[in-house]
């Protein structure tokens, strides 16, 4: 008899929710809303823009932002890309970049790529608990700092970097702050203007969403800093061109309205998972 499979790597992906499933199966075929959102002469292309559209809200109803303000991407290893490299792009001056050594490849990546650009990059180190604090960003700055790169929640150590208190020092600098989300979206609260976040990456399939679709967040007052890094038809108010993945999109907002109603169930009901781990490992 097979054995039932344990899977215990949800920091990795997570399956997806059935009724994120059943909602994209709906955009696909000739039944469903298979248009082209792009195409406004017609139902086919008006009914999927619509879905794209509400699943937009939905995904900015999750972080507290405009629904203009979500830019679809293809995962958040794509959403640090833009955000990054969209900076350095457009960034005359202030070609000095501050991230921390504990980042996700997606962004200690591309900042070394942003380096052989010319870009110089500073790297912040955790204290002995892991943790990026304010002062040690507060140190890193420089004149020429334009760009402060965090992630929200660690990926490997499941640390919580406090934003709330980093982004006013970051501010205060006259540099924008980017917060890696992918693993923070829809398991703890986040609310971009109270945390004084101007760019944030999110992905789908951490929280059981599809793979292969993402946002950028991009606050409206940061949206001239950032150039685009894939060009064509202007979708996505230039910011990243692309006939939009209806089903993929319907599934990311989907998730992400599943992930606001059962946050604060989930939130108890791991804790009470983590106690008893805690509890039978100590005994
Ligand atoms: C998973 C992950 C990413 C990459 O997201 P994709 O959507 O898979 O590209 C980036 N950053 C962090 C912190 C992650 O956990």
């Amino acid at each position: 008899m097979a054995e039932k499979l344990h899977y215990f790597d949800y920091a990795a992906t997570t399956p997806a929710d059935p009724r994120v499933i059943a909602a994209m199966s709906e955009c696909l075929g000739m039944e469903g809303a298979f248009g082209n959102p792009a195409s406004s002469s017609h139902a086919a292309g008006t009914q999927a823009r619509s879905l794209v559209e509400a699943a937009r809200a939905q995904v900015a109803a999750l972080i507290g932002a405009h629904a203009d303000e979500i830019v679809w991407t293809s995962g958040a290893t794509e959403s640090n890309n833009l955000a990054l490299k969209g900076y350095a792009d457009n960034a005359a001056d202030r070609r000095h970049l501050i991230t921390s050594c504990l980042e996700h490849k997606a962004i200690l990546d591309t900042v070394a790529s942003l380096e052989k650009r010319g870009m110089t990059a500073s790297f912040v180190r955790p204290d002995a608990h892991g943790d990026i604090t304010p002062a040690a960003v507060q140190a890193a700055l420089r004149d020429d700092t334009g760009l402060v790169s965090l992630m929200l929640v660690n990926n490997e150590i499941g640390t919580l970097t406090d934003i709330a208190a980093i982004a006013p020092i970051v501010h205060a600098a006259g540099a924008l702050l980017h917060v890696d989300a992918a693993q923070a979206l829809g398991k703890t609260p986040i609310d971009v203007n109270a945390l004084g976040i101007d760019l944030l990456s999110m992905s789908a399939h951490k929280v059981y969403g599809p793979k292969g679709i993402g946002a950028l967040y991009v606050r409206r007052e940061a949206a001239a800093r950032i150039a685009a890094q894939m060009h064509g038809g202007g979708h996505e108010r230039g910011l990243r061109s692309g006939t939009l993945a209806t089903h993929q999109i319907v599934g990311m907002g989907t998730a992400c309205a599943l992930a606001a109603e059962r946050m604060d169930a989930d939130t108890q009901r791991i804790a009470q998972l983590a106690a008893r781990l805690l509890d039978g490992a100590l005994r």
